[in-house]
């Protein structure tokens, strides 16, 4: 995070976001270029359309699902095709009404503010929220103790859109405040072949069709794992094959990453393993977290979604469990993955 970000939290990317190397220009600009999620695509485009035609700011939109999806890239586009200006904070920044009202009082007609992580606004700002995303107003308190008086300010028509991982943790008013509710869903391989041929593209990256594929179906369902694999791969092949991206340099790269055949990586064979090694399960998120040492957020934001989705874990009113699956898995490396480094290419 640079000083910047921390002191204004309208700046370009979002505040506290670690920018990733080449994810600007990796990112997708248009609709058109965004691969994947048709429906939502095709929901948004009506959307912009009618509320452009009607001369009204376009509802407020609350985008959720697994990091790397294309939350934040489908904000941008959003504000892109109304043409208005994309303003970017997150959750944790908005600590008290006053820098929420200060970002409100700032944005122009139509403005997108993009509020990442929205699930962590904290209650007194959520609430201002509340007024500003109803009726484009909000009461500021002015004074303290006997003086104290609120004024009404009026806040432009703008079209907030929240992005969280965790959308069952927003309170019923806030979610019932956003007209578009759209959920990101983990996207199948040949898409994700896609999005490594347009990023190879863009990075002038000489990649083989096969080993494409081979990265695609590795890549954890997620758009930014796909392109985080390529870069890595890009650097082997650049040592090895002189910069050819065959399927040798994408099955060694993706080894040297600790991204096994399933593609599941060194974490999420932590987190099977703690669950195998007391039967199974079920474990509560707070045992796993401590005995794979890593946050119950991550486990429960990043890891436990795609895990449940390829059917090695299940939630249970106990806890969370162990499949048939995960245990054959595990047990096909020899037991052993889970416990090495990917060294070289940690992320
Ligand atoms: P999120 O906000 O959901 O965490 P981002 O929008 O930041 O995810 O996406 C991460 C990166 O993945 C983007 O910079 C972009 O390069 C890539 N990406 C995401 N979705 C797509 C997509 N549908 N098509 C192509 N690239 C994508």
């Amino acid at each position: 995070m640079t000083d910047d970000a921390t002191r204004n939290p309208l700046v370009p990317g979002l505040p506290g976001e670690i920018l990733i190397e080449d994810e600007p220009k990796l990112r997708p600009q248009s609709f058109g270029e965004f691969i994947g999620q048709k429906k939502i695509v095709e929901n948004l485009r009506v959307y912009i359309r009618a509320a452009r035609e009607r001369g009204e700011a376009l509802d407020h939109i609350l985008f959720s699902g697994p990091p790397g999806l294309g939350k934040t890239t489908l904000g941008h586009i959003v504000a892109r095709e109304i043409g208005t200006e994309f303003r970017a904070t997150s959750g944790p920044v908005l600590e008290k009404p006053a820098d929420l009202a200060g970002i409100l009082t700032k944005l122009a007609k139509f403005d997108v503010l993009f509020i990442d992580e929205i699930h962590r606004v904290n209650v007194a700002v959520e609430e201002y929220l509340y007024s500003a995303m109803e009726d484009y107003s909000i009461d500021i308190l002015i004074d303290q103790g006997p003086h104290a008086r609120s004024i009404k300010i009026d806040v432009p028509p703008f079209t907030l859109i929240g992005a969280t991982t965790r959308e069952g943790l927003l309170t019923q008013p806030f979610r019932a405040r956003f007209g578009v509710l759209e959920k990101l869903d983990y996207y199948p391989p040949e898409e994700l072949y896609e999005v490594i041929m347009r990023s190879a593209d863009i990075l002038k990256i000489e990649v083989e069709v096969e080993a494409a594929h081979i990265i695609a179906r590795r890549s954890r369902g997620t758009p930014r794992e796909a392109n985080r694999y390529l870069r890595r791969i890009r650097d082997l092949a650049q040592l090895t094959t002189g910069g050819r991206v065959d399927v040798k340099v994408a099955e060694e790269g993706l080894r040297m990453l600790g991204i096994d055949e399933a593609g599941l990586d060194g974490m999420d064979r932590r987190i099977l393993r703690a669950l195998i090694q007391h039967g199974g399960g079920p474990l509560g998120v707070k045992t796993i977290a401590v005995s794979v040492g890593e946050t119950e957020d991550t486990i429960e934001d990043v890891y436990e979604p795609y895990l449940i989705r390829r059917g090695f874990l299940k939630k249970t009113p106990r806890g969370r469990q162990a499949t048939r699956s995960a245990f054959d898995h595990i047990e096909a490396l020899g037991g052993k993955a889970g416990t090495e480094e990917p060294g070289l290419f940690k992320k």
